[in-house]
């Protein structure tokens, strides 16, 4: 099954994905998490990549189309993938799309995470994770168990993202209604999408998307 979860900045969705890959045998395709290695290796398409990035300028659609397209056909992938992240612009799902096709793949299932902006603050000001294992967290919605210690690997190191501050989310904010929002008629049109309460707890969120993916699986 291959799924794209879709919303704003700091909707939860990596932090669900995470949630499906264990209980779906799924893989989670996070292209800002690819991207930062990719820059951090600093290979040339790094270094290619870090400059744009740094202007705040999107990737080209060309490159994160073969980004996704080199990762999916590893071995890991065969049981499905969870797209967190992409696409991000309409031309990129008709990419999407066309790349998919050419594999002989299909999405089987598009789940929109709805939020309002101004809770998206609040998470994304106070999110952070594992330096070692990513698991994510957060200051008041999902504390460690033990201060200072990551639940899932017991690291003590833990890293916040340059770019979640209260200016830069408001620019991400903006973006994700300008370009990425209108994916959501593109996928709708093709009877694909599926919407959860992104507001709710985490918890509620991760059932809700069971029982949509259920349903999808179904069809
Ligand atoms: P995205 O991947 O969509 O940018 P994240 O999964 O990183 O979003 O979530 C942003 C922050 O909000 C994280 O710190 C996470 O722990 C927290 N969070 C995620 N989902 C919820 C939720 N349903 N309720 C409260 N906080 C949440
Ligand atoms: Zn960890």
């Amino acid at each position: 099954m291959n799924l794209i979860l879709l919303g704003p900045p700091g909707a939860g969705k990596g932090t669900q994905a995470r949630l499906i890959e264990e209980t779906h045998g799924l893989v989670q395709l996070s292209t800002g998490d690819m991207l930062r290695s990719l820059v951090a290796s600093g290979s040339p398409l790094g270094q290619q990549a870090k400059e744009i990035m740094g202007a705040g300028r999107l990737m080209p659609d060309e490159l994160m189309v073969t980004m996704i397209a080199e990762r999916i056909v590893e071995p890991d992938c065969a049981n499905g993938f969870i797209l967190d992240g992409f696409p991000r612009t309409v031309a990129q799902a008709e990419a999407l799309d066309r790349m998919l096709a050419d594999k002989g793949l299909k999405l089987d299932c598009v789940i929109e995470m709805a939020c309002d902006d101004e809770a998206l603050v609040e998470r994304i000001t106070g999110r952070f994770a594992c330096a070692k294992c990513g698991a994510g967290y957060h200051d008041r919605f999902k504390q460690t168990k033990v201060a200072g210690v990551c639940d899932v690997c017991g690291s003590l190191e833990f890293v916040r993202r340059a770019d979640d501050t209260a200016e830069t989310v408001r620019t991400r904010l903006q973006q994700y209604h300008q370009m990425t929002a209108p994916i959501l008629p593109y996928y709708a049109e093709r009877g694909m999408l599926k919407k959860v309460d992104g507001m709710a707890s985490i918890d509620e969120v991760t059932s809700q998307i069971d029982a949509r993916l259920a349903a999808a699986k179904g069809a």
